[in-house]
């Protein structure tokens, strides 16, 4: 028997949004009848026991737990529709990182210790998931989460691109660290071998220190949205008993 642990954050209106991303989500009012419209639709129609109800959310490509294509940094890199399965479904690993603290940089050094600190060896192919523990400061303290989080420093983000891990997942709302507007992850990420090799990245996160082992299956596969920049996803760990 496998076990699933969800890895997603609830979307919710009220849901931690980087500013960049604009207001979303919008769960758009009058669109979702509750039970007693849908069988007053129904009633007279020949159907006196149906209800059905159906409702329309907006949300920004990058809103809550998502997965970013290449062509979010590089102009000729593949969109979110063009990425295959097989490349965000597949081995995975965790290392804890939550040593780093707040602004603090998630370089090589933190990530070999990590690695050696679980007995695991980050493989070719892997996805690797960067448990900060950021996740903690949410609901209540959305500037922590969104301000101080840490991130790879460009030299963790070579690492990892060298080891062509195929996706670096984090639980906070970005991998790059908060404030640092050049983004050196992003570019290393998705930027630097595009359009033919790059580094899928997966933000915002949870519950990543609940995965039982360290080596598992990562599922974060995103909606083929055309020409999109990211898509959210269900990520879950399968860990195998
Ligand atoms: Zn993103």
């Amino acid at each position: 028997m496998s076990q699933l642990i969800d890895l997603t954050a609830e979307i919710t209106e009220e849901m931690a949004n980087h500013p960049n991303h604009g207001r979303s989500p919008l769960f758009l009012s009058g669109t979702r009848m509750n039970h007693e419209q849908a069988e007053d639709t129904w009633r007279g129609k020949g159907v006196d026991d149906l209800s059905l109800v159906n409702g329309f959310v907006y949300i920004a490509e990058h809103n809550g737990t998502h997965i970013d294509a290449p062509f979010h940094l590089h102009p000729d890199g593949k969109t979110i529709d063009e990425i295959g399965l097989e490349e965000c479904h597949g081995p995975a690993v965790w290392l804890d990182v939550s040593d780093v603290g707040p602004k603090g940089e998630i370089g090589p050094e933190v990530l070999e210790d990590a690695a050696s600190d679980a007995g695991i060896e980050v493989e070719r192919g892997d996805s690797v998931l960067l448990y900060t523990g950021w996740d903690d400061y949410l609901p209540d303290d959305e500037a922590t989460y969104l301000g101080e989080h840490p991130g790879l420093s460009e030299a963790g983000a070579e690492w990892l691109y060298e080891r062509d891990v195929s996706v670096v997942g984090i639980d906070c709302g970005n991998v790059d660290i908060a404030g640092d507007v050049s983004m050196p992850a992003h570019r290393v990420l998705l930027r630097e071998g595009a359009p033919d090799s790059y580094t899928l990245i997966v933000e915002n996160l949870r519950n990543i220190d609940e995965i039982p082992s360290h080596r598992f299956v990562f599922s974060a596969t995103p909606l083929p949205l055309s020409g999109a920049t990211a898509s959210p996803i269900r990520a879950f760990a399968i860990v195998d008993d």
